[in-house]
Parts: structure tokens; sequence; C-alpha cells
């Protein structure tokens, strides 16, 4: 899948739409999501330009990798959910319903978040 670099998280990279950020680091940022689906709802992007973690895992460098994991243990512990809990999640493609074609992990936590998956009816 070609990377679009209209979409709306790269939009926000370049600083075109405004964003409620919570973490910004050498290659990756964290915000609020937009909608949250709980307390805690974070997402957390690479700089770089992957549609989703099939293209990230294949092409991105180790430098990059590291910093999009740390800066996801960073964030939970800013928000203060590393004691009680929390959920990362990353949606690829059609099955998973993915929105946004940049690569983000969902952090989701301040609550009880009840079972990991439920499939629609
Ligand atoms: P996904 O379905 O995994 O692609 O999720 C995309 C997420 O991006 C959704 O949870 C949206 O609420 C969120 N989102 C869309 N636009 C924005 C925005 N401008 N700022 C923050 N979050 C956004």
């Amino acid at each position: 899948m070609t990377y679009d670099p209209n979409n709306v998280f790269a939009k926000i990279l370049r600083g075109e739409i405004p964003c409620n950020k919570v973490l910004e680091t050498e290659h990756s940022l964290a915000f609020h999501d937009i909608n949250p689906l709980c307390r805690h709802h974070v997402l957390v992007i690479p700089k770089g330009s992957y549609v989703s973690l099939d293209d990230f895992s294949a092409r991105s460098s180790e430098a990059e990798i590291v910093d999009l994991i740390r800066s996801l243990g960073e964030v939970a512990r800013m928000l203060g959910v590393d004691a009680s809990g929390y959920r990362i999640m990353s949606n690829h493609g059609h099955d998973a319903r993915q929105e946004v074609p940049h690569l983000h992990f969902h952090g989701c936590g301040g609550e009880d978040l009840g079972p990991m998956l439920r499939l629609p009816k």
C-alpha cells in the first residue's frame, strides 16, 4: 500500500492541523485521540511515513522501533496508568478496520477495559 501524505496524522506531523500533544521524541509523537474510547486514549505514531505496522516492521530503522516502544511506555507512565494497567492496540488493514493510513498505536487505560476483543454480531 502506498503512503498517502494527505492523511490526517501526516497533517498533524507537518503542523497543518493541531493535536493535543502528550510527548514528542526524535522519531515519535503521542497525542490524545480526538474521540476517546476510554478515560485515557492516546495515539503514539512514528514521525516517518509508514502506513501500518506491516510497513513499519519491514522498513523502519532500529532507532525508530526503539523510540516508538520506549515512547509507549513513557506515555503510560506520564498518564499514571503503569500501575493500574493499560492496553496497546494497532489496527492494520481492512479486517482490523484501520481508518487512518499512518501507523498508530492506541494506548488505552485509566479504567477497567473489559475483554480484549468483541467481534461484531
Ligand atoms: P484506526 O481505526 O485504528 O485507524 O484509528 C484511528 C483513530 O484516529 C480513531 O480512534 C480516531 O478517533 C483518531 N483520530 C482521527 N482524527 C484524529 C485527530 N485529528 N486527532 C486525534 N485523533 C484522531
